[in-house]
């Protein structure tokens, strides 16, 4: 049994309002206070300085610096350009790394050519 906390009139368990002085007797259970987003943006930081060191210098720090504007704007509150930041960091760090295969690529693809020559010889 439920009791109106207004008129104190006996309801049902079920009954959403009182039948006397039509007060709610369920209180919402959502509440409706704004909730605080609290959303992780991944920054990539790790990764752009990775790339920096292992892959593309120049590729590496556009990187950073993206990764690193991550973490400004979502301390302003600006979730919005931290994701578009958060997204051109893990490109970057993309372009980085596959530039590094493509130099690798080539570096091996030359060395395989000019042992190929020098055999041929
Ligand atoms: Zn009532």
């Amino acid at each position: 049994m439920i009791y109106c906390s207004k008129c104190g009139t006996q309801h049902e368990d079920n009954t959403y309002k009182c039948v006397k002085c039509e007060a709610l007797l369920h209180t919402p259970a959502v509440e409706s206070a704004p909730r605080i987003v609290q959303e992780h943006i991944p920054d990539y930081l790790v990764w752009s300085i990775l790339t920096t060191l292992f892959c593309c210098l120049p590729v590496g720090i556009v990187a950073i610096v993206y990764s690193a504007q991550v973490g400004s704007k979502v301390k302003d509150g600006d979730i919005e350009g931290a994701r578009g930041s958060s997204k051109k960091a893990k490109m970057w760090c993309w372009i980085s790394l596959g530039s590094w295969v493509a130099i690798v690529l080539i570096g091996i693809i030359v060395a395989l050519v000019g042992g190929a020559l020098s055999q041929s010889h």
